[in-house]
């Protein structure tokens, strides 16, 4: 660290000197945040020929997928596109996924090391252990970013930054028009830390499962049995909690049971279920109560799932997410607004650079700011389905309104509350990082902000990176011809 004047105590407030701050690097495209959107958006982008640094605060790479150990898409690889299909097809192969059905389960240790392997081979320079604090600024053109590590404060300068923090955290900094949580209120949907078990008698548990389907969301893609195909996910065990809860053994956030990302063969499951409520993610005191409390649910979870469900006598807890889990925070305005209804009634768009599928209903929220998740009265959890449906990502939801320079992958894109359950999945937040990626690299090439981009140029770029663009089949036929 370089020589500083001191920082100083002054009437209860501290005063920082003014600093010079080393720059390590330049690059052509910095992705701030390596989680899933930001693997995405270093692959788009380094794959288009930039000089590409992602940096990321946890010591690996795979956000949500690694570090909340969050491992099920909501996708059939036939309907998959871009790097995701890359991903999921390679983890697949090597024993780590399973691409069998409606549902794509995976190894979040194999998603680790693949991504860091796809990075390398792109040649991407990884920054890990480092957090991204500020934006550096040019009036409202973003030029890089300080960054603080165990090597003391840095600068790093960009022709174009992504953000892919999943907060906005840049965008934000950088004066992006943004909004917290739900518009009415701001109340964000819970959090949650999620622990795997080991040891589980799978088909044993498949066939509990099978005897009273009452018990059980009778959704045909969340409630899976199918150990012929290896797809197995589990959702309800209604009676059971019904009982604990009389008992006093849940916690009152507890309706139902649900296991996913299963490896059949392993028996490992993964229990996506401790909720806490009203809880702010850009909130340090927040993050440390959610966490511990997430971590006192999971006990109790865990004794009454051991005692209770047939299958999971031996069961063991292999491991729990390093970080609790955050699905909402802010998200950017940009010049689109992604809007549950326009997605619902399959709105296709010029500027379309992405569609995504998945498997949805309307009005469906899985996790509701307000509680309540698979209580009797939960239509949703209990009796509702859904089915494979898609919507276009505009590029308009991809870069901030009143900050140039810069697009934005992932959660934090431009879209509402309501639209948001359908575009914070892991598979669109790969996507649109791939998308943000590549768009970056674009604007860096021809050294302008993306907001300037010819977006016909960049759908045929993305075609030709076999990304399925949408309905604008004159342009991908153009980029394979
Ligand atoms: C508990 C939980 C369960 C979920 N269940 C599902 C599910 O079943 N299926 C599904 O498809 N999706 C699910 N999701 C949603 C999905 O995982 C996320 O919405 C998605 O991963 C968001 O991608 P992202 O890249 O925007 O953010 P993330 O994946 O969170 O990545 C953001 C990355 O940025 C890093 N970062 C943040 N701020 C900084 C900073 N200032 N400096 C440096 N690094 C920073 C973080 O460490 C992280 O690695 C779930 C999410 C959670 C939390």
């Amino acid at each position: 660290m370089g020589e500083q004047a001191a920082i100083r105590l002054q009437a209860g407030e501290v005063v920082e000197p003014a600093r010079v701050t080393p720059v390590v690097r330049e690059v052509d495209v910095l992705v701030c945040g390596g989680g899933v959107s930001g693997v995405g958006a270093a692959l788009g982008a380094a794959r288009s020929g930039a000089k590409t640094m992602v940096i990321e605060r946890n010591a690996f790479l795979g956000g949500a997928a690694t570090a909340v150990i969050m491992n099920t898409w909501n996708v059939p690889l036939a309907k998959m596109t871009g790097v995701a299909k890359e991903i999921a097809q390679t983890l697949a192969a090597r024993g780590a996924g399973v691409i069998t059905g409606p549902t794509f389960p995976f190894d979040p240790e194999a998603f680790k090391e693949l991504a860091t392997e796809l990075m390398n081979a792109a040649s991407v320079e990884i920054l890990t252990y480092t957090w991204v604090v500020e934006p550096i600024m040019d009036g409202n053109k973003i030029r890089g970013v300080i960054v603080q590590n165990k090597s003391g404060r840095q600068a790093i300068l960009a022709k174009t930054v992504v953000d892919c923090t999943g907060d906005a955290d840049i965008a934000s900094a950088a004066g992006a028009e943004f909004v917290k949580g739900r518009e009415k209120d701001e109340k964000m949907r819970p959090m949650s830390v999620l622990f795997r078990l080991g040891g589980v008698d799978i088909k044993r548990a498949v066939e509990y499962c099978k005897r009273d389907p009452k018990n059980f969301t009778a959704d045909p893609n969340f409630h899976i049995l199918d150990l012929d195909n290896g797809l197995v996910r589990m959702s309800g065990f209604f009676d059971i909690v019904d009982k604990a809860r009389t008992n006093g053994e849940l916690p009152d956030e507890i309706h139902y049971i649900r296991f996913e990302g299963i490896s059949v063969d392993r028996g490992v499951v993964t229990v996506n279920n401790s909720r806490v409520y009203n809880v702010d993610g850009t909130n340090a005191w927040d993050l440390t109560r959610a966490d511990m409390e997430a971590r006192s649910q999971n006990r109790k979870l865990f004794a009454v799932i051991k005692k209770s469900i047939p299958g999971f006598e031996n069961s063991y807890v292999l491991d729990s997410s390093p970080t609790v889990g955050v699905r909402e925070t802010r998200r950017v305005r940009g010049p689109h607004l992604l809007q549950q209804e326009d997605m619902m009634a399959l709105a296709t768009y010029p500027d379309s650079v992405a569609r995504i599928w998945r498997h949805m209903a309307a009005g469906r929220d899985w996790h509701k700011a307000d509680g309540g998740e698979g209580a009797p009265n939960d239509a949703v959890y209990r009796t509702g389905t859904t089915s494979l449906t898609w919507f276009e990502i505009p590029f308009g939801v991809l870069v901030p309104n009143r900050v140039e320079g810069m697009t934005i992958g992932g959660r934090a894109l431009s879209a509402t509350h309501d639209a948001d359950m359908w575009s914070r999945a892991q598979y669109c937040c790969l996507v649109t990082g791939q998308v943000a990626g590549a768009a970056a690299a674009l604007a860096s090439e021809n050294g302008i902000s993306p907001s300037k981009l010819d977006i016909r140029l960049l759908q045929q770029r993305l075609a030709a990176a076999g990304i399925d663009v949408g309905d604008t089949t004159s342009v991908t036929e153009k980029a394979l011809a």
